[in-house]
C-alpha cells in the first residue's frame, strides 16, 4: 500500500472528523464557479473568484486550475502528485479548514491530465481546458 494512498485515507478521515466536529458541511467545489462567481481579485498571477473575507472565506483560486480554499484541507497531495510542479502551498492562518492551501501558480503549465483533481479527497480542485 503506498505512502499517498495512506496520506489520503488519513486527510480523508480528518476531513469528515472536522465536518463531525464542526458541525459544518464543506461541499465540493462548484464545477459551475465561473457563470456563478465573479472575479474577487488576482493573487500570483491567477485570478480569485468568489467571496473573499479572510480569515474564513477565501474563495477559489485559478480559473482553469481551479482550487476553492474554502474545501481545500492542505494536504498537499495535489502538489505531490503534479508532474509539472504547477502548484505551491502558502499559509492561510485561521481559516477553519487548514492553515494552509494548494495555490495553482503557475496555472498555464497544466497538462491536464487530472491526477490533482482526482486525488484531492476534498473535491476542492477542477481542471477545465483554457479558453
Ligand atoms: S491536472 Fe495534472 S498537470 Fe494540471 S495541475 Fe493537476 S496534476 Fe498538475
Amino acid at each position: 500500500m503506498g505512502l499517498t494512498f495512506l496520506v489520503v485515507v488519513e486527510e480523508t478521515l480528518n476531513y469528515l472528523l472536522f465536518q463531525s466536529y464542526s458541525g459544518e458541511i464543506f461541499l465540493p467545489i462548484d464545477s459551475d464557479f465561473k457563470s456563478k462567481c465573479k472575479v474577487a481579485g488576482e493573487h500570483s498571477g491567477h485570478k480569485v473568484w468568489g467571496l473573499v473575507e479572510p480569515p474564513v472565506k477565501l474563495g477559489i483560486h485559478g480559473t482553469n486550475v481551479a482550487v476553492d480554499w474554502d474545501v481545500c484541507v492542505g494536504d498537499g497531495v495535489c502538489a505531490d502528485v503534479c508532474p509539472v510542479s504547477l502548484y505551491d502551498m502558502v499559509d492561510t492562518p485561521n481559516h477553519p479548514l487548514s492553515n494552509r492551501k494548494a495555490d495553482p501558480v503557475r496555472e498555464k503549465d497544466c497538462i491536464q491530465c487530472l491526477a490533482c483533481e482526482m486525488q484531492c479527497p476534498a473535491a476542492a480542485i477542477k481542471i477545465t481546458s483554457p479558453p
